[in-house]
Protein backbone atom coordinates (compact mmCIF):
# COMPACT_ATOMS: atom_id res chain seq x y z
CA UNK A 1 0.00 0.00 0.00
CA UNK A 2 1.68 3.40 -1.04
CA UNK A 3 1.56 5.95 1.66
CA UNK A 4 -1.08 8.30 2.25
CA UNK A 5 0.17 11.62 0.18
CA UNK A 6 0.76 14.63 1.66
CA UNK A 7 -2.04 17.54 1.26
CA UNK A 8 -0.82 20.10 -0.95
CA UNK A 9 -2.41 23.75 -0.67
CA UNK A 10 -2.30 25.82 -3.98
CA UNK A 11 -3.35 29.41 -4.82
CA UNK A 12 -6.20 30.33 -7.73
CA UNK A 13 -5.03 33.05 -10.41
CA UNK A 14 -6.37 36.33 -9.55
CA UNK A 15 -8.56 36.44 -12.28
CA UNK A 16 -10.04 33.23 -10.97
CA UNK A 17 -10.67 34.70 -7.37
CA UNK A 18 -12.31 37.72 -9.46
CA UNK A 19 -14.48 35.30 -11.81
CA UNK A 20 -15.57 33.37 -8.73
CA UNK A 21 -16.73 36.38 -6.44
CA UNK A 22 -18.34 37.72 -9.59
CA UNK A 23 -20.33 34.43 -9.70
CA UNK A 24 -21.63 34.27 -6.44
CA UNK A 25 -22.64 37.93 -6.35
CA UNK A 26 -23.88 38.87 -9.85
CA UNK A 27 -25.60 35.48 -10.41
CA UNK A 28 -27.53 34.95 -7.90
CA UNK A 29 -31.17 35.00 -8.59
CA UNK A 30 -30.34 32.15 -11.27
CA UNK A 31 -28.37 30.18 -8.54
CA UNK A 32 -29.86 26.73 -9.73
CA UNK A 33 -27.57 27.02 -13.28
CA UNK A 34 -24.88 25.39 -10.96
CA UNK A 35 -27.12 22.35 -11.51
CA UNK A 36 -27.60 22.01 -14.90
CA UNK A 37 -23.44 23.19 -15.48
CA UNK A 38 -22.23 20.45 -12.94
CA UNK A 39 -24.86 17.88 -14.97
CA UNK A 40 -23.37 19.38 -18.28
CA UNK A 41 -19.84 18.54 -17.06
CA UNK A 42 -20.87 15.07 -16.13
CA UNK A 43 -22.92 14.28 -19.31
CA UNK A 44 -19.34 14.94 -21.09
CA UNK A 45 -17.18 13.08 -19.05
CA UNK A 46 -19.24 10.08 -20.09
CA UNK A 47 -19.67 10.38 -23.32
CA UNK A 48 -15.29 11.06 -23.30
CA UNK A 49 -15.45 7.61 -21.53
CA UNK A 50 -17.78 6.44 -24.22
CA UNK A 51 -15.29 7.93 -27.33
CA UNK A 52 -11.83 6.20 -25.45
CA UNK A 53 -13.63 2.96 -25.00
CA UNK A 54 -15.00 2.66 -28.20
CA UNK A 55 -11.82 3.78 -30.19
CA UNK A 56 -9.85 0.95 -27.87
CA UNK A 57 -12.60 -1.48 -29.01
CA UNK A 58 -13.91 -1.72 -25.42
CA UNK A 59 -17.63 -1.88 -24.59
CA UNK A 60 -18.68 1.16 -22.91
CA UNK A 61 -21.10 -0.02 -20.40
CA UNK A 62 -18.98 -3.33 -19.38
CA UNK A 63 -18.80 -2.04 -16.10
CA UNK A 64 -21.82 -1.13 -15.41
CA UNK A 65 -24.58 1.51 -16.74
CA UNK A 66 -23.02 4.60 -17.47
CA UNK A 67 -25.01 7.31 -15.41
CA UNK A 68 -24.83 10.61 -13.30
CA UNK A 69 -26.14 10.75 -9.71
CA UNK A 70 -27.76 13.03 -7.62
CA UNK A 71 -28.77 13.04 -3.75
CA UNK A 72 -28.85 15.29 -1.03
CA UNK A 73 -28.36 14.68 2.57
CA UNK A 74 -30.82 17.03 4.78
CA UNK A 75 -28.59 16.55 8.07
CA UNK A 76 -25.04 17.30 6.82
CA UNK A 77 -26.46 20.24 4.44
CA UNK A 78 -24.64 18.43 1.39
CA UNK A 79 -25.83 17.73 -2.38
CA UNK A 80 -23.83 15.09 -4.88
CA UNK A 81 -23.61 15.03 -7.66
CA UNK A 82 -21.24 11.69 -9.11
CA UNK A 83 -20.96 10.16 -12.76
CA UNK A 84 -18.94 7.01 -13.75
CA UNK A 85 -17.47 9.05 -16.51
CA UNK A 86 -13.82 9.36 -17.83
CA UNK A 87 -12.37 11.07 -14.65
CA UNK A 88 -9.79 12.89 -14.13
CA UNK A 89 -5.68 12.56 -13.03
CA UNK A 90 -4.05 14.42 -10.76
CA UNK A 91 -2.41 16.74 -13.50
CA UNK A 92 -5.78 16.94 -15.56
CA UNK A 93 -7.38 18.11 -12.06
CA UNK A 94 -5.10 20.77 -11.59
CA UNK A 95 -5.37 21.91 -15.76
CA UNK A 96 -8.91 21.46 -15.72
CA UNK A 97 -10.11 22.65 -12.29
CA UNK A 98 -7.54 25.05 -10.66
CA UNK A 99 -6.85 26.84 -13.82
CA UNK A 100 -10.53 28.50 -14.02
CA UNK A 101 -11.64 29.42 -17.72
CA UNK A 102 -7.58 29.39 -19.07
CA UNK A 103 -7.71 31.47 -22.41
CA UNK A 104 -11.58 32.58 -22.20
CA UNK A 105 -11.07 34.60 -18.78
CA UNK A 106 -10.33 38.33 -19.96
CA UNK A 107 -12.70 37.61 -22.48
CA UNK A 108 -15.45 36.88 -20.11
CA UNK A 109 -14.88 39.81 -17.94
CA UNK A 110 -14.90 41.94 -21.05
CA UNK A 111 -18.39 40.27 -21.83
CA UNK A 112 -20.45 40.61 -18.54
CA UNK A 113 -23.62 42.68 -19.80
CA UNK A 114 -24.81 43.30 -15.61
CA UNK A 115 -28.15 41.51 -16.92
CA UNK A 116 -28.05 38.67 -15.15
CA UNK A 117 -29.95 36.52 -17.35
CA UNK A 118 -27.24 36.78 -20.41
CA UNK A 119 -24.31 36.52 -17.41
CA UNK A 120 -25.60 33.44 -16.49
CA UNK A 121 -25.89 32.21 -20.04
CA UNK A 122 -22.23 33.37 -20.78
CA UNK A 123 -21.11 31.02 -17.79
CA UNK A 124 -21.28 28.27 -20.09
CA UNK A 125 -20.20 29.75 -23.02
CA UNK A 126 -17.15 30.47 -21.85
CA UNK A 127 -16.40 27.69 -19.59
CA UNK A 128 -16.41 28.60 -15.92
CA UNK A 129 -19.47 26.13 -15.56
CA UNK A 130 -17.90 23.92 -12.30
CA UNK A 131 -17.34 26.93 -10.82
CA UNK A 132 -20.74 27.60 -10.39
CA UNK A 133 -20.95 25.53 -7.28
CA UNK A 134 -19.82 28.28 -5.57
CA UNK A 135 -23.04 29.97 -6.21
CA UNK A 136 -24.40 28.03 -3.38
CA UNK A 137 -21.72 26.59 -1.80
CA UNK A 138 -19.40 27.40 0.74
CA UNK A 139 -16.91 24.57 0.07
CA UNK A 140 -16.51 21.52 -2.27
CA UNK A 141 -14.73 18.58 -2.36
CA UNK A 142 -14.67 16.81 -5.63
CA UNK A 143 -13.10 13.37 -6.21
CA UNK A 144 -12.07 11.65 -9.02
CA UNK A 145 -10.54 9.10 -10.61
CA UNK A 146 -9.35 8.86 -14.51
CA UNK A 147 -10.61 5.58 -16.42
CA UNK A 148 -7.56 3.23 -17.14
CA UNK A 149 -5.61 4.80 -13.52
CA UNK A 150 -5.17 2.19 -10.19
CA UNK A 151 -7.78 3.02 -7.22
CA UNK A 152 -5.03 4.64 -5.59
CA UNK A 153 -4.46 7.51 -8.21
CA UNK A 154 -7.74 8.91 -6.96
CA UNK A 155 -7.29 12.67 -6.44
CA UNK A 156 -9.86 14.88 -3.97
CA UNK A 157 -9.82 18.94 -4.56
CA UNK A 158 -11.22 20.57 -2.31
CA UNK A 159 -12.03 24.67 -2.08
CA UNK A 160 -14.19 27.48 0.13
CA UNK A 161 -13.62 29.63 -3.50
CA UNK A 162 -12.09 32.13 -1.95
CA UNK A 163 -8.30 31.86 -3.69
CA UNK A 164 -6.65 28.69 -2.42
CA UNK A 165 -7.73 24.73 -2.99
CA UNK A 166 -6.24 22.23 -1.51
CA UNK A 167 -4.98 18.50 -3.35
CA UNK A 168 -4.73 15.31 -2.50
CA UNK A 169 -4.16 11.40 -3.71
CA UNK A 170 -6.56 9.07 -2.31
CA UNK A 171 -8.03 5.54 -2.85
CA UNK A 172 -11.05 5.13 -4.82
CA UNK A 173 -12.82 2.53 -5.87
CA UNK A 174 -14.35 3.19 -9.16
CA UNK A 175 -13.69 5.63 -11.72
CA UNK A 176 -15.14 8.72 -12.30
CA UNK A 177 -16.32 11.96 -10.59
CA UNK A 178 -18.40 12.89 -7.42
CA UNK A 179 -18.90 16.34 -6.43
CA UNK A 180 -19.96 17.28 -2.89
CA UNK A 181 -21.54 20.85 -2.19
CA UNK A 182 -21.61 21.88 1.04
CA UNK A 183 -24.44 24.65 0.84
CA UNK A 184 -24.33 27.97 2.41
CA UNK A 185 -26.62 28.21 5.67
CA UNK A 186 -29.34 29.45 3.60
CA UNK A 187 -29.55 27.10 0.75
CA UNK A 188 -31.80 24.18 2.42
CA UNK A 189 -34.58 25.05 -0.21
CA UNK A 190 -32.18 22.82 -2.48
CA UNK A 191 -32.13 19.57 0.46
CA UNK A 192 -35.05 18.66 -1.46
CA UNK A 193 -35.53 15.85 -3.90
CA UNK A 194 -39.05 17.47 -5.28
CA UNK A 195 -37.30 20.49 -5.99
CA UNK A 196 -34.53 19.02 -7.22
CA UNK A 197 -36.27 16.75 -9.88
CA UNK A 198 -37.62 20.05 -11.24
CA UNK A 199 -34.39 21.82 -12.13
CA UNK A 200 -33.20 18.99 -13.61
CA UNK A 201 -36.87 18.54 -15.65
CA UNK A 202 -36.32 22.16 -16.57
CA UNK A 203 -32.48 22.42 -17.64
CA UNK A 204 -31.05 18.74 -18.05
CA UNK A 205 -33.91 16.98 -19.60
CA UNK A 206 -32.18 16.96 -22.83
CA UNK A 207 -29.44 15.49 -21.13
CA UNK A 208 -29.23 11.19 -23.08
CA UNK A 209 -27.44 9.41 -20.20
CA UNK A 210 -29.85 8.54 -16.96
CA UNK A 211 -30.08 11.01 -14.12
CA UNK A 212 -30.97 9.01 -10.96
CA UNK A 213 -32.30 10.38 -7.46
CA UNK A 214 -33.01 8.28 -4.90
CA UNK A 215 -36.65 7.51 -4.50
CA UNK A 216 -38.27 9.76 -2.63
CA UNK A 217 -40.80 8.19 0.36
CA UNK A 218 -44.08 7.54 -0.33
CA UNK A 219 -45.96 8.90 3.11
CA UNK A 220 -44.73 9.39 6.90
CA UNK A 221 -44.77 5.67 7.81
CA UNK A 222 -42.22 4.92 5.03
CA UNK A 223 -40.19 7.77 6.19
CA UNK A 224 -39.92 7.55 9.46
CA UNK A 225 -38.99 3.69 8.56
CA UNK A 226 -36.35 5.28 6.50
CA UNK A 227 -35.32 2.12 4.26
CA UNK A 228 -33.97 3.73 1.26
CA UNK A 229 -36.21 3.39 -1.90
CA UNK A 230 -34.68 2.08 -5.29
CA UNK A 231 -33.18 4.88 -7.74
CA UNK A 232 -35.30 6.87 -10.15
CA UNK A 233 -34.43 8.14 -13.34
CA UNK A 234 -35.59 11.48 -13.24
CA UNK A 235 -34.49 12.92 -17.09
CA UNK A 236 -36.14 11.29 -20.37
CA UNK A 237 -32.35 9.99 -20.86
CA UNK A 238 -32.74 9.34 -24.46
CA UNK A 239 -30.47 10.85 -27.52
CA UNK A 240 -32.76 13.60 -28.83
CA UNK A 241 -32.05 13.06 -32.46
CA UNK A 242 -33.49 9.39 -31.93
CA UNK A 243 -36.54 10.38 -31.03
CA UNK A 244 -39.61 10.98 -33.81
CA UNK A 245 -40.04 14.31 -34.82
CA UNK A 246 -43.70 14.47 -34.28
CA UNK A 247 -42.99 14.32 -30.02
CA UNK A 248 -40.15 16.99 -30.02
CA UNK A 249 -40.58 21.00 -29.82
CA UNK A 250 -39.00 24.09 -30.56
CA UNK A 251 -38.01 23.94 -26.84
CA UNK A 252 -36.37 20.67 -26.95
CA UNK A 253 -34.27 21.37 -30.34
CA UNK A 254 -32.99 25.14 -28.77
CA UNK A 255 -32.39 23.25 -25.33
CA UNK A 256 -30.29 20.20 -26.94
CA UNK A 257 -28.39 22.60 -29.23
CA UNK A 258 -27.52 25.41 -26.55
CA UNK A 259 -26.32 21.92 -24.77
CA UNK A 260 -24.13 21.02 -27.47
CA UNK A 261 -23.16 24.11 -28.48
CA UNK A 262 -22.35 26.06 -25.21
CA UNK A 263 -24.71 28.71 -26.75
CA UNK A 264 -27.48 30.38 -24.62
CA UNK A 265 -29.17 32.03 -28.11
CA UNK A 266 -31.77 29.96 -30.02
CA UNK A 267 -30.38 28.42 -33.10
CA UNK A 268 -31.45 30.36 -36.46
CA UNK A 269 -32.55 26.94 -38.00
CA UNK A 270 -32.38 23.44 -37.65
CA UNK A 271 -32.55 20.39 -39.80
CA UNK A 272 -33.99 16.79 -38.09
CA UNK A 273 -34.11 13.83 -41.08
CA UNK A 274 -33.93 10.22 -40.84
CA UNK A 275 -32.34 9.17 -43.80
CA UNK A 276 -32.85 5.14 -44.84
CA UNK A 277 -31.86 2.76 -47.65
CA UNK A 278 -28.57 1.01 -48.38
CA UNK A 279 -27.17 2.50 -45.11
CA UNK A 280 -29.32 4.01 -42.84
CA UNK A 281 -28.20 7.36 -40.58
CA UNK A 282 -30.07 10.47 -38.57
CA UNK A 283 -29.07 14.22 -39.75
CA UNK A 284 -29.77 16.61 -36.73
CA UNK A 285 -27.87 20.15 -38.65
CA UNK A 286 -28.18 23.34 -36.70
CA UNK A 287 -27.07 26.44 -37.52
CA UNK A 288 -26.18 29.21 -35.41
CA UNK A 289 -27.52 32.67 -35.19
CA UNK A 290 -24.08 34.04 -34.92
CA UNK A 291 -20.66 33.36 -35.15
CA UNK A 292 -18.97 32.17 -32.32
CA UNK A 293 -17.00 34.69 -30.03
CA UNK A 294 -13.65 33.50 -30.86
P1 LIG B 1 -16.19 23.55 -19.28
O1 LIG B 1 -17.00 22.36 -18.92
O2 LIG B 1 -16.97 24.61 -19.97
O3 LIG B 1 -14.88 23.21 -19.98
P2 LIG B 1 -15.83 23.72 -16.44
O4 LIG B 1 -15.22 24.72 -15.51
O5 LIG B 1 -17.23 23.38 -16.13
O6 LIG B 1 -15.70 24.26 -17.90
O7 LIG B 1 -14.92 22.44 -16.42
C1 LIG B 1 -13.55 22.55 -16.71
C2 LIG B 1 -13.00 21.21 -17.14
O8 LIG B 1 -12.92 20.33 -16.02
C3 LIG B 1 -13.83 20.46 -18.16
O9 LIG B 1 -13.56 20.90 -19.48
C4 LIG B 1 -13.37 19.02 -17.94
O10 LIG B 1 -12.15 18.78 -18.59
C5 LIG B 1 -13.12 19.00 -16.44
N1 LIG B 1 -14.29 18.45 -15.72
C6 LIG B 1 -15.27 19.13 -15.10
N2 LIG B 1 -16.18 18.30 -14.56
C7 LIG B 1 -15.77 17.04 -14.86
C8 LIG B 1 -16.27 15.71 -14.58
N3 LIG B 1 -17.42 15.52 -13.92
N4 LIG B 1 -15.55 14.66 -15.04
C9 LIG B 1 -14.39 14.83 -15.73
N5 LIG B 1 -13.87 16.05 -16.03
C10 LIG B 1 -14.54 17.14 -15.60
Amino acid sequence: MTAPAEQEVFSFQAEAVQILDLMVHSLYSNKEIFLRELISNASDAIDRLRLELLSQGDVPEADGPLRIRVGYDKDAGTLTIADNGIGMSRDEVIENIGTIAKSGTQEFLRSLTGDQRKDAALIGQFGVGFYSSFIVAERVVLTTRRAGLEAGDGVRWESDGKGEYSLETVERAERGTTIVLHLREDEDDLLNGWRLRSIIEKYSDHISVPILMPGEPEDKAEEEEGTPKPDVTVNRASALWTRPKSELSDKDYSDFYQHVAGEFSDPLAWVHAKIEGIYEYTLLLFIPSKAPYD
